[in-house]
C-alpha cells in the first residue's frame, strides 16, 4: 500500500496525514474545508518543527514529507488512486454513513476503507457499502504523533486480510496496532469513560473537590493526568456522547451519564475548546474552577 487518502482535517486528521507522509507514504489529504486543509498543513509543519527542536526530525525529512502531502476538497480525485482510506471527518453518525456510500462509489474496488470513528458501530458502517469485508476501525490517539496506540476494530463482516493489511501499515508507521471485536466504545472508551463518568459522579456527591480528585487519581494510579482534567481535554460534548453509546448499545445504567455532565454539556462548558469544563482555561492555563452551585 502506497497511497493513502485521509478524510477530515481537523485534530485528527492532521495527525494522521502527519504520519503517514512521515512514514513514507504518499498522501491525499481531504475536507469540505478549503480553511480547515490550510490550518491542518500549518499544524503538520509546527509539529514536525517541535519533532526537529527535539532531534526525533531533520529539515530533510521535513520538506520530503510535505512534498508527499497533498490537500484537495474533491472527493472523487482524493481517492482516485488509493490503497487505503482513513476517515477522520466530524464524529456524526449521518456524516460518517454519506461518506463511506460515497467513498465505496469512488475509491477503487480494492480499496480498504477504514475509520478513526470514537464510538460508532464499524459493522453499521461497513453496512452502508458493498464491500463490507473491507472496513475495519482504525482509532488513532490524540496526539497521532505522540501516541502509539492503534486499535484496530474489527467489524462484523471484516475479513483477516483487511485487519493483517491495517496492524501491517499500523506497524509502518511505527505504531502498536492491538485488535478488537467491534461492541460499543470498543475497549479503550469502554473502559476509560466510566472511569471519567466516576469521577464526575465523585465529584457531584461531594466525595472531593476537582483537585483533590484528580491528584488522588495521578499520583496513586501513575495516570499522567486526573480523569477531570482529561475530561477537559478530550471535550465533555464528546464524553458525554460516548457515554450515550454506551449506554444505548449495552443497555445497562452503569453507563448512564452523570447528571452533572449532562447539565455542563447543555450549558456549553465543554473543557478546553470552549475555555471552561472542571478547570477555567480562559487565561490560556490550567486554573481550578467548578464552583459549588453546580454540584
Ligand atoms: P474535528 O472536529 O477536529 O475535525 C473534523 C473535520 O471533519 C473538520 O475539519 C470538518 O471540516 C471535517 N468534515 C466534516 N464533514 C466532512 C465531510 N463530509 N467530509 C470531509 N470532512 C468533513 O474532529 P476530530 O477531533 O479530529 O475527530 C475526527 C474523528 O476522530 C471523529 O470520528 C472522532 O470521534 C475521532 N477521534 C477523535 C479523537 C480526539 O481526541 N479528538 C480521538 C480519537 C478519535
Amino acid at each position: 500500500m502506497k497511497y493513502i487518502t485521509v478524510i477530515g482535517a481537523g485534530t485528527m486528521g492532521n495527525g494522521i496525514a502527519h504520519v503517514f507522509a512521515q512514514s513514507g507514504f504518499n498522501v491525499q489529504l481531504f475536507d469540505i474545508s478549503e480553511d480547515a486543509l490550510q490550518r491542518a498543513v500549518a499544524t503538520i509543519g509546527k509539529n514536525m518543527d517541535r519533532q526537529i527542536a527535539k532531534e526525533l526530525l531533520s529539515e530533510a525529512d521535513k520538506a520530503a514529507a510535505l512534498d508527499r502531502l497533498q490537500t484537495g476538497t474533491d472527493l472523487g480525485t482524493a481517492v482516485a488512486a488509493a490503497d487505503l482510506v482513513v476517515e477522520a471527518a466530524t464524529e456524526n453518525t449521518a456524516i460518517k454513513f454519506q461518506l463511506f456510500k460515497d467513498l465505496d462509489e469512488l475509491a477503487p474496488a480494492n480499496c480498504i476503507l477504514a475509520s478513526n470513528t470514537s464510538s460508532i458501530s464499524i459493522t453499521k458502517i461497513a453496512a452502508q457499502t458493498s464491500r463490507p469485508d473491507k472496513v475495519i476501525g482504525m482509532h488513532f490517539m490524540n496526539p497521532v504523533p505522540v501516541m502509539k496506540l492503534v486499535e484496530i476494530i474489527n467489524g462484523y463482516s471484516t475479513s483477516k486480510e483487511t485487519t493483517d493489511a491495517v496492524v501491517k501499515m499500523s506497524a509502518a508507521l511505527c505504531k502498536v496496532p492491538v485488535s478488537c471485536n467491534d461492541y460499543p466504545g470498543f475497549v479503550a472508551n469502554r473502559i476509560l469513560m466510566p472511569m471519567i463518568n466516576e469521577a464526575i459522579i465523585a465529584l457531584h456527591e461531594g466525595v472531593a473537590g476537582v483537585e483533590e480528585i484528580d491528584t488522588i487519581m495521578k499520583l496513586g494510579m501513575a495516570h499522567p493526568m486526573g480523569p477531570l482534567q482529561l475530561a477537559d481535554f478530550i471535550g465533555l460534548d464528546v464524553c458525554l456522547s460516548i457515554l450515550n453509546v454506551l449506554y444505548d448499545g449495552l443497555g445497562n445504567t452503569k453507563y448512564a451519564p452523570c447528571p452533572l455532565l449532562v447539565n455542563m454539556v447543555t450549558a456549553g462548558k465543554k473543557g478546553v475548546k470552549s475555555g471552561e469544563g472542571f478547570y477555567d482555561y480562559s487565561e490560556g492555563v490550567k486554573n481550578a474552577k467548578v464552583s459549588q452551585q453546580f454540584i
